[in-house]
C-alpha cells in the first residue's frame, strides 16, 4: 500500500546515462514489485539474457538482487504485488551482478539484509579471492566509529566468498550473485542485435586513495572491461532537491535544521529558526538509515512540534490554524484527499484478499482500486 505524504520530501536519482531500453533505476524496479501505481503497468525486460547488472552496493541494491534471485515459490507467501510475481516467474535472470566502485570493506552494506541475501537457498555467491585482501588503509578505516559493523559486513563477504562451490551447467535453477569490487560504470553498451537496448556495461576499473580521516575513495585507472548482461538497475543512492521558498543547503542535500525546526538564515553563529516549519527523513539528514532511523529522526522532530504547541505565545499557539486550516486549504483547491481513516479501510481491503490466497496483502495497485477502497 502506498501513503503519499506530500510533504516536502522530493527524492530524486543520481547518475544521468544515456537511455537505453534495459536500464532502469533501482527505484523504478522497487515501486513496481512494491505494487505502486503509476509502476503497475512497468514492464522490466528479465527474458532476454541470464545476466542482470546492478550499480552500487547499498541496500537497495541488496533489495532488488534479493528480489531476482530469490526462488519465486518463497516470494508467492510475501506481500510483493502479483504482476511482478508472475512476471518473475517467467524471469530467465540467474546471474546477478552487484558492482561497486570501492571495496568490500566499505561497501554500504548493514548485516541483516546482507545476512538475508546470503541465506537465499540455492545461492551461489562469488567473490574474487584478490579483491577481499585488505589493505593498511582499510584496516584503519575498520577502526572508525563504524568500525564493529564494516568488520562485519567484510567477514560475512569473506566467509560467503570461502564457502562457494562449483555451479553445475545442467542444474537450470541455480542462481549467482557476483560481488564485483573497484569497478565504477563508464557507459552502457548498446546492442548490435537489438538497437536500443543495452547489452552490457563498459567498467573502469579503480584504487583506493586515503582523503583523511581514515575515509578512502575511488579513483579510475584507466583500465576498462565490459560486463555482458541484458538489464540494468542503477542503486547508487538519492539525492533530495530543493523545493521553491524553502531553505536548502545545496552542498549536504538537506533542509538545514535544529532537531527538525527548518533554519532560515545564521548570522554571527546563532540559526534563526523558520517560524512553524518542520522538516523529517533523508530531507533533514541526508539519504542513509533503515527504518527505526527515520523513526528516531520523526520522533525528534514531533518532539519540537510538541514543545513549540506547548510554548507560552509560540507561534504555533498564533496564526496557525492546525489540521482545520489544512483541511479548508485543500478544499478550496480540490485536492483528492485520503485521510487515515481511508487509509486503514485500504489496509484492511487488502488483508483481507491477502488471507485469502496466503500472502500477508494482496496489494491494490491502481489509483481507482486504492480510492474505491478507501471510500467504501
Ligand atoms: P547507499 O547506501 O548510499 O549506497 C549507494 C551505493 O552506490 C554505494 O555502494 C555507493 O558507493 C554507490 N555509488 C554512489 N554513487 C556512485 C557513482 N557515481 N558511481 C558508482 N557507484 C556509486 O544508497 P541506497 O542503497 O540507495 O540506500 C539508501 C539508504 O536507504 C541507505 O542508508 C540504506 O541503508 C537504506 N535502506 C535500508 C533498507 C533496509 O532497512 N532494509 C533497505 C533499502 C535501503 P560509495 O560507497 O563508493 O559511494
Amino acid at each position: 500500500m502506498w501513503l503519499y505524504l506530500h510533504m516536502v520530501l522530493k527524492v530524486t536519482k543520481i547518475l544521468a546515462f544515456q537511455s537505453l531500453s534495459g536500464v532502469y533505476s533501482a527505484r523504478e524496479f522497487v515501486w513496481w514489485y512494491n505494487g505502486h501505481p503509476d509502476y503497475s503497468s512497468f514492464k522490466p525486460d528479465l527474458q532476454s539474457s541470464d545476466t542482470a547488472v546492478i550499480l552500487g552496493q547499498g541496500n537497495v541494491a541488496l533489495d532488488v538482487a534479493r528480489i531476482l534471485l530469490r526462488p519465486t515459490t518463497e516470494l508467492a507467501s510475501t506481500d510483493i504485488a502479483s504482476h511482478a510475481l508472475s512476471a518473475l516467474e517467467e524471469s530467465s535472470i540467474r546471474k546477478v551482478y552487484l558492482i561497486g566502485r570501492r571495496g568490500p570493506v566499505q561497501a554500504a552494506l548493514t548485516t541483516k539484509e546482507l545476512r538475508e541475501v546470503l541465506g537465499i537457498k540455492n545461492l551461489h555467491i562469488r567473490i574474487k579471492e584478490t579483491d577481499l585482501s585488505v589493505t593498511p588503509a582499510d584496516e584503519e578505516e575498520m577502526k572508525s566509529i563504524r568500525a564493529r559493523k564494516k568488520k562485519k559486513i567484510y567477514e560475512l563477504l569473506s566467509k560467503a566468498a570461502a564457502a562457494a562451490t562449483r555451479t553445475s551447467e545442467a542444474d537450470r535453477d541455480q542462481r549467482e550473485l557476483h560481488f564485483v569490487f573497484f569497478r565504477q560504470p563508464d557507459r552502457f553498451l548498446e546492442s548490435d542485435e537489438r538497437k536500443g537496448h543495452v547489452s552490457g556495461v563498459n567498467l573502469e576499473k579503480t584504487i583506493l586513495e586515503s582523503v583523511g580521516s581514515g575515509k578512502q575513495i575511488a579513483v579510475g585507472t584507466g583500465e576498462f572491461e565490459d560486463l555482458n548482461c541484458s538489464m540494468v538497475l542503477k542503486a547508487i543512492g538519492y539525492k533530495s532537491v530543493p523545493i521553491n521558498g524553502v531553505p536548502f543547503d545545496h552542498k549536504k542535500g538537506i533542509v538545514p535544521n535544529v532537531n527538525g525546526r527548518v533554519i532560515s538564515h545564521t548570522s554571527g553563529g546563532i540559526s534563526k529558526t523558520e517560524p512553524g516549519l518542520y522538516v523529517c527523513g533523508w530531507l533533514k539528514r541526508g539519504p542513509e538509515g533503515i527504518i527505526a532511523t527515520n523513526l528516531i529522526c520523526a520522533e525528534e522532530t514531533v518532539g519540537s512540534i510538541r514543545e513549540d504547541i506547548e510554548e507560552e505565545d509560540g507561534i504555533c499557539k498564533s496564526e496557525k490554524e492546525g489540521s482545520k486550516g489544512l483541511l479548508q486549504l485543500l478544499k478550496e483547491r480540490k485536492v483528492k484527499k485520503v485521510d487515515f481513516s481511508g487509509w486503514e479501510k485500504i489496509d484492511a481491503k487488502e488483508k483481507q484478499m491477502g488471507s485469502e490466497i496466503n500472502k500477508p496483502r494482496e496489494k491494490l495497485v491502481t489509483w481507482e482500486d486504492l480510492l474505491a477502497a478507501a471510500t467504501n
